[in-house]
């Protein structure tokens, strides 16, 4: 059937039995292979695809395997019949973009792009069924955006040329994930890497005896000039030993640095979401960038980048993926960031079940909805602490305060500055200053938005299916519910002077710790005069600009293109930790006592030593927490735990 190395393997035999039981003979079965954890049945006879439209369910469920099936290469239409028929087949309501569509003929899928996703799959994916039946191609399709992003586009080409060598990864790695499972003894030990005791370089060693897993590896943005504190622990490391790397969200302090394990020659797979994986690309290329013009050294090249792209292999929410003989990887929403995610690892055949929770936000907002609380079985829970130790202000308030200072400095005739990471608070600022120029709490002044925020909001659009419920009808209506008439999308700083004196307005602009970006640019502009005011709606890391205004500082210096140049801070500084994507201490506390089934031991890590310290005494206080959390622990880095010692 597929390579001679698989009649070494009892366990990977006797699942291919299984699998080729279920096939019909009339589907002429041509061939099954492993594509990194899929499990793909190519089949000749496409036009009797149509009689078996859930064949790749029940396989699926009869195995616990994810399973696709494809038509084999010779009996696929040529892409231009394909294309033909793909657009005359498809309804009108689709809003097929003709010039959208990318074939790649290793994988035998074709992205489509199209207003209406939903069209081209149909109920149940009767109409995705019928194309592969028509044309032999598999349909993907891509949701079209009102605008361009660059990044992607260029990222989506680069794959396309890749996938030649991605079928042969898929494969070679789908031999790995599915060989079969050698020692009968396992154990579950962790190893903090990075972010542990302290909020940055997020980094966890997972290891059995079979398999390595790392969860996140991020860079702290704080500590740049210092390796020793910027990177996780590398050192013992074995990355040639590594099975997989799972990342949370795009943020950099957790997805910063996955492209150094590629430089370092890891060649394995990064596991996560659709939405994160394009999220990281933009926000690592940035990065990049902007370290080049301010000339801060980053250990790795846009080659790094690009290479751990085409290793990535996404993830949807809710779905049981196999990362190594004895884990299992499901994703959950953790309400944090666009695509963010709760990992939870089922380690064994039931030996051992981890929930990490990333960042996460036990609570609704306008753009998210809830971190998930449900898993089918938790030994424990590895929980970020960031706020700890504090309380954030209740939503609706955070969004008053937000709307009155907006106010006031319009009154004033002055500029509001709100500097927003290019993921998460931008989308949602945006969204609560439409809803209040809608609602007619603030006056309809221009909203200036400059920077990677615009290309995240472009990639929201694209995923409405991973927002709150509210934000996706409106967008699957055919609204755009970021870019309102009062919204200005900014390209290039051309327009800046002119834009600091359109008085009164907004600016939203990238980065949001002001240490780097356009945001910076705009401060310098605006920091002296008393009319304009700057509010911070995010967390602002230690020996950061954002930081140091944040506490008050009434004169900063900023390093621009290695000259030194003093800033007086006389605008009205503000900040709201409200619209937090981080749990505060009330919503972490539920979160541990919500979370269902309950885990035996809590492990605190992403949070100053204060703020893990507070919230462990809160925990070890509660008497329902206690009645099934026997250990909490706050490890430090480089601190092993052994999870399976009784
Ligand atoms: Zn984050
Ligand atoms: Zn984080």
């Amino acid at each position: 059937m597929t390579s001679g190395r698989l009649l070494l393997d009892r366990g990977k035999l006797m699942l291919l039995k299984s699998i080729m039981e279920e096939i019909p003979a009339e589907l002429e079965l041509s061939n099954i292979e492993f594509e990194g954890p899929l499990i793909v049945i190519y089949v000749r006879n496409r036009k009797a695809l149509v009689k078996y439209p859930m064949l790749a369910q029940t396989i699926a469920k009869k195995v616990r395997k994810r399973i696709v099936i494809r038509v084999s290469p010779d009996a696929r239409l040529s892409k231009e019949e394909a294309k033909k028929i793909i657009i005359e087949y498809s309804p009108k309501e689709a809003g097929i973009d003709p010039n959208g569509m990318y074939f790649d003929e290793a994988s035998g899928e074709v992205l489509v792009k199209a207003e209406k996703p939903g069209y081209i799959i149909g109920k149940g994916n009767v109409f995705r069924n019928m194309l592969l039946a028509e044309t032999g191609w598999r349909v993907v399709p891509l949701r079209t955006t009102p605008f361009e992003t660059k990044t992607l586009k260029e990222i989506t080409n680069y794959l396309i040329k890749q996938s030649e060598y991605r079928l042969e990864f898929l494969r070679t790695l789908g031999e790995r994930v599915h060989r079969d499972v050698i020692y009968k003894n396992n154990y579950v030990r962790i190893t903090g890497l990075g972010g542990f005791r302290e909020v940055g370089r997020s980094a966890i060693l997972v290891e059995t005896r079979e398999s390595r897993i790392l969860l996140d590896f991020g860079i702290n943005v704080g500590a740049f000039s210092d390796p020793f504190k910027a990177y996780p622990i590398i050192d013992i490391l074995r990355i040639d030993e590594l099975d997989g790397v799972i990342v949370t969200h795009a943020h950099l302090d957790h997805a910063g640095l996955v492209p150094l394990l590629y430089k370092y020659g890891y060649r394995g797979p990064v596991y996560t979401t659709k939405p994160t994986r394009e999220l990281m690309a933009i926000m690592l290329k940035d990065l990049l960038e902007v370290s080049k013009k301010s000339g801060r050294y980053i250990p790795y090249g846009e080659k790094d980048l690009l290479t751990a792209l085409t290793h990535t292999i996404t993830v949807d929410y809710d779905e049981v993926t196999d990362v190594a003989p004895d884990i299992k990887l499901t994703m959950y929403n953790a309400g944090h960031l666009l695509g963010s995610g709760i990992v939870h690892l089922h380690i064994g055949m039931g030996l051992y079940n981890i929930v990490y929770t990333g960042d996460f936000k036990y609570a609704d907002s306008r753009l998210l909805s809830r971190a998930h609380t449900e898993f089918p079985r938790v030994e424990a829970l590895i929980m970020e602490s960031t706020y700890g130790a504090s309380l954030q202000e209740p939503r609706a308030q955070a969004e008053a305060r937000l709307i009155e200072i907006v106010k006031r400095t319009a009154e004033r005739n002055g500029i509001t500055l709100i500097p927003v990471f290019a993921a998460g608070r931008g989308q949602e600022i945006l969204l609560v200053l439409n809803n209040a120029i809608k609602e007619k709490q603030i006056p309809p002044i221009n909203i200036y938005v400059e920077g990677l925020v615009n290309e995240v909001t472009a990639v929201h659009l694209q995923y409405p299916e991973y927002l709150s419920k509210k934000v996706r009808e409106d967008i699957y209506n055919g609204e755009n519910p970021f870019i309102t008439d009062n919204v200005k999308i900014l390209e290039g700083p051309v327009a800046r002077p002119d834009i600091v004196e359109d008085r009164p307005s907004v600016i939203i602009a990238t980065n949001g710790m002001l240490n780097g970006g356009p945001a910076v640019e705009y401060f310098k502009l605006l920091a002296e005069d008393p009319r304009n005011s700057i509010v911070f709606v995010g967390y602002q890391a230690e020996g950061t600009l954002g930081r140091m205004v944040k506490d008050g500082m009434k004169e900063v210096s900023i390093i621009v293109e290695n000259k030194v140049e003093a800033i007086k801070v006389n605008l009205e500084v503000e900040s709201i930790d409200g619209f937090s994507g981080h749990s505060d201490q009330r919503e972490l506390l539920a979160y541990a006592r919500d979370i269902n089934p309950k885990p035996k031991t809590i492990i605190l890590n992403h949070g100053e030593p204060n703020a893990i310290d507070a919230l462990a005494s809160l925990l070890k206080k509660s008497k329902e927490i206690r009645t099934y959390a026997q250990k909490i622990l706050t490890p430090s880095n480089l601190d092993s735990i052994h999870l399976t010692a009784q």
